[in-house]
């Protein structure tokens, strides 16, 4: 329903007599935290055999829902609203005139009690007049606007959404592989997704170089779902088979997208091998209803990142310099962080169960999420010139990315790990302690603890400090001229309007805080 921008869902679940709990997904994969919408869940109703069946909501648990089902009814009927959001102020847009990212899994109810494997859908979607859509399920029918899709797993079906638009445009780069690959193009207009043949070339050479680094496959096809869009709220979201993306409108027309989104698809990309292929042990739970743990994430995201940056390289999506600029701006971001004083990078794997990527004016003292990607990529930068310099040059990350993500081509069941398979796994590659090499990084913290850096000189490069920036600097880094954050201190944004004070900084000490608005700086001595 556009007009409304509403996902009215129907569905028939076989059932037998007596109680019946239904659950609404609470913990998303991907999102490592509570995140499912059932705030948004309006207009439940339950029929079977004609006759409405009354639930009661669980107040322990607000996403169960108990019923008592009457003698003689074998299937029941349930339908309600997804009542998406019309701005991005609290949930992200999913609903635009133009285009509808339908995430399965927040449009559903199942049965309690079962794993999410032994639960089969059926599923179908009603879509606007004349749309088409991208999405990693196979299509057996399309009648007029209703596609319909082979069954699958609730543990599969919620790892499929889809992009549909009215305007939309599939493009195959991996011409002739052993499994396709496919960028599903939908936009704001019908320009938007104008592909030059040189953006087809550079995600072609990802999927070539990704190939090379990993050697095996772990999906029988895999779409990128890629949105040129100003009107959706932004999403990169990895699945097994599958990415969410979004993009500006201007993408593939600009002379220079920013780095971080010519990134964004290596990274999701890469985590079909690292994150739902190996999946973290303690994140594999049973069904989206059970807890989840994240104490892994610096691998799932750590690597995921580490391995985005190196693939936007050699496929042609960025330059080295680039790539040096975004390490050195990660490596100093990490060199002067105060947050370490009492929070270790491990606590920051908690951080989506804290609230989902709450904003925080004191992130450099709070640190989160952007710690176990970024600081982690420093980790394994860490652990890839080790292993180059011990073995002169002969063994390399590579080789754990072939060993660890890279077995069992064309299997695409998770496989789950624990910190002692990482471990193993990287001393297969090259024996060292590696259980205390990360331990000590993961577990630093406390007034003497530091950022991870040895990578940085061990790779021949230097962390320093300078008045000055390069152009491609001031291209990348926006902002650039309202960050003051390495010597006063703190970042304005619009209307010089401070958003950021680094903790213990000058302007800390001066007593600023974020919200101040800068008025006028004057030098000592000036009146
Ligand atoms: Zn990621």
């Amino acid at each position: 329903d556009l007009d409304h921008k509403i996902i009215r869902t129907r569905q028939t679940i076989p059932v037998s007599a007596g109680h019946l709990v239904l659950l609404y997904p609470k913990y998303i994969p991907g999102n490592h935290a509570d995140t499912g919408p059932i705030q948004l869940v309006s207009g439940l109703t339950v029929t079977g055999n004609g006759q409405r069946i009354e639930w009661v909501r669980d107040t322990v648990d607000p996403h169960a829902f108990h019923l008592d089902i009457p003698a003689g009814v074998s299937s029941i009927e349930v339908g309600f609203e997804w009542l998406t959001q019309p701005d991005n102020a609290v949930w992200r847009v999913v609903m635009t005139p133009e285009m509808v990212n339908l995430q399965w899994e927040k449009a559903l109810l199942y049965p309690a009690g079962y794993n999410h494997d032994r639960i089969t859908f059926a599923p179908s979607v009603v879509l606007p007049a004349g749309w088409q859509y991208g999405v990693a399920l196979d299509t057996t029918g399309r009648e007029g606007d209703v596609a319909t899709f082979a069954p699958i797993s609730l543990e599969h079906l919620a790892d499929s959404p889809m992009f549909a638009g009215q305007h939309y445009r599939r493009v195959d780069i991996d011409p002739g592989g052993r499994s396709p690959v496919h960028l599903n193009l939908v936009g704001d207009t019908a320009a938007s997704i104008d592909i030059t043949p040189e953006w087809t070339a550079k995600y072609e050479e990802l999927v070539d170089q990704a190939d090379r680094l990993f050697g095996a496959r772990h999906f029988d096809r895999y779409e990128f779902l890629f949105a040129m869009t100003s009107r959706m709220g932004g999403i990169g979201l990895e699945h097994h088979r599958s990415s969410e993306n979004t993009g500006a409108p201007n993408y593939f027309s600009s002379a220079n997208p920013a780095y971080g989104a010519r990134g964004l698809l290596p990274h999701e990309y890469v985590h079909s091998w690292n994150g739902k292929f190996r999946r973290p042990s303690d994140e594999y739970v049973p069904n989206l209803n059970v807890p989840t743990q994240n104490t892994l994430m610096w691998v799932y995201e750590g690597q995921t990142e580490y391995w985005g940056d190196v693939l936007t390289t050699r496929a042609g999506l960025g330059t080295y310099e680039e790539a040096v600029v975004n390490l050195a701006e990660v490596a100093g971001f990490y060199d002067q962080q105060p947050g370490r004083q009492w929070r270790a990078l491990q606590d920051t794997t908690n951080h989506n169960l804290l609230g989902y990527r709450t904003t925080n004016p004191w992130s450099s003292w709070m640190r989160g999420t952007s710690d176990y990607y970024r600081e982690a990529l420093l980790v394994w930068l860490d652990a890839d010139t080790l292993i180059r310099a011990e073995t002169n040059e002969r063994k390399s990350l590579d080789d754990f990315a072939k060993a660890f993500f890279g077995v069992e081509d064309g299997v695409w069941e998770a496989r789950p790990y624990t910190f002692d398979d990482v471990v193993q796994a990287l001393n297969a590659v090259h024996p060292h302690d590696w259980a205390t090499f990360l331990r000590t990084r993961l577990d630093a913290v406390g007034p003497d603890a530091r950022a991870p850096l040895d990578g940085i000189e061990r790779a021949g490069w230097r962390l320093t400090y300078v008045d000055e920036l390069t152009p491609v600097e001031k291209r990348m880094l926006s902002g650039w001229a309202g960050d003051f954050q390495y010597s006063l201190g703190f970042s304005l944004g619009s209307g010089n309007r401070i958003t950021g004070v680094r903790w213990g900084s000058p302007a800390f000490e001066q007593g600023l805080g974020a919200g101040w608005e800068l008025v006028a700086a004057l030098r000592r001595g000036d009146d």
